[in-house]
């Protein structure tokens, strides 16, 4: 019977491991994938962070410097190289389909344990709304876009208007591929001067807010929903990032060969379906996400004090 088993080895499983493990509980991570990094392999090619590596930061081990922006290669190698420094207990390999709750202890895979943390992120949960009408070429989401030359010769429409959709339009923009962006409203820029850093304080100050207990102060406005990384500003001024309104029917966009879905995602919860109480089981807890566990805590920088509490909670010390 262990403490805790930890599902997702991706930097929430990590922040989470790192502080269970600093607290002396008996724990395992299991992980679908065979390598480490959570999503982080999985993103496209041109990825790069939306902050600067000191502002993405896991307890006990700051990422190492980057001049400019992070690739994404860099912060795979940081978490692989983070778990290995603290020898986690990572199993890979080891989908969680289901969880099972007998009243007092969670039994999966071929574990068994008084808690368990659902860090599974959102990657393997692509959202796609739906909008009538048929599309014969190829369909895919973003959590499936790799590069460019993957499009090259083809015509593409790009859906959303977030920072997915404003990054991967760049990106094929940029390399010279037919691309047109579609969002239901028009698209609306941060100004250049903000980046991760700023987004990452206020996360931290609404943070405190909560914790204190005077309430959510809400996020700042920056005048816009996306983050003006260097390749999105190159694009806007090649006069790329112009959108058209969202069509309503896929019927209009026959004059296309692929269409990307950069429409979000939802949270990678599947296996707590079949718990009787759901999210409210004792001894369940979910971690990275911040619609679930507040401001930040969905990003590298920001998952660290709500993976303590957690941490904490499990262990049993007060907060
Ligand atoms: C395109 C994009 C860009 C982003 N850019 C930034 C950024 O610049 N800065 C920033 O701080 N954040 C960024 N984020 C947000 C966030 O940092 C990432 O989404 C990050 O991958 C979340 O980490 P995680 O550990 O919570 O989840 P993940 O990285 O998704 O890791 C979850 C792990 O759980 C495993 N898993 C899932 N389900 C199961 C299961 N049922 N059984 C066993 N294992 C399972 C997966 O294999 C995976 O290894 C970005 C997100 C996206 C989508």
């Amino acid at each position: 019977m262990l403490d805790a088993v930890v599902v997702g080895a991706g930097q929430s499983g990590l922040a989470v491991s790192y502080y269970l493990r600093k607290y002396g509980a008996d724990f395992v991570v299991l992980d679908a994938s065979d390598t480490p990094g959570g999503a982080w392999p999985h993103y496209w090619d041109a990825l790069t962070l939306f902050s600067r590596a000191e502002f993405s930061n896991l307890p006990g081990w700051p990422m190492p410097h980057y001049d400019g922006y992070p690739p994404r290669d860099h912060v795979v190698k940081y978490l692989s190289r983070y778990e290995q420094r603290y020898s986690l207990p990572i199993r890979r390999g080891q989908r969680v389909k289901h969880l099972l709750h007998d009243g007092s202890a969670f039994h999966l895979n071929s574990f068994s344990a008084r808690n368990v943390v659902m860090a599974t992120g959102i990657w393997s949960a692509p959202f796609v709304p739906f909008v009538p009408g048929a599309f014969a070429g190829q369909q895919l989401h973003s959590a499936s876009y790799r590069r460019p030359s993957d499009f090259s010769g083809q015509r593409v429409a790009v859906v959303g208007g977030g920072n997915s959709g404003a990054q991967i339009v760049a990106d094929l923009g940029l390399s010279g591929v037919d691309v047109q962006w579609f969002t239901r409203r028009p698209p609306t820029f941060m100004p250049d001067d903000v980046d991760g850093a700023q987004l990452f304080r206020r996360n931290r100050e609404r943070f405190v807010a909560i914790a204190r207990g005077e309430g959510d102060p809400g996020g700042a406005d920056f005048g816009g929903d996306i983050v003006v990384v260097p390749e999105v500003r190159r694009a806007r001024a090649q006069g790329l990032l112009d959108a058209s309104p969202m069509v309503s029917s896929l019927d209009s966009l026959t004059d296309f060969d692929a269409l990307i879905w950069a429409t979000g995602f939802r949270p990678a919860l599947s296996p707590v379906r079949g718990l009787e109480r759901g999210l409210d089981t004792p001894g369940l807890f979910v971690l990275g996400f911040d619609s679930l566990n507040g401001p930040g805590a969905g990003t590298i920088g920001g998952v660290s004090p709500f993976a303590r509490d957690i941490a904490k909670q499990i262990v049993g010390i007060d907060q």
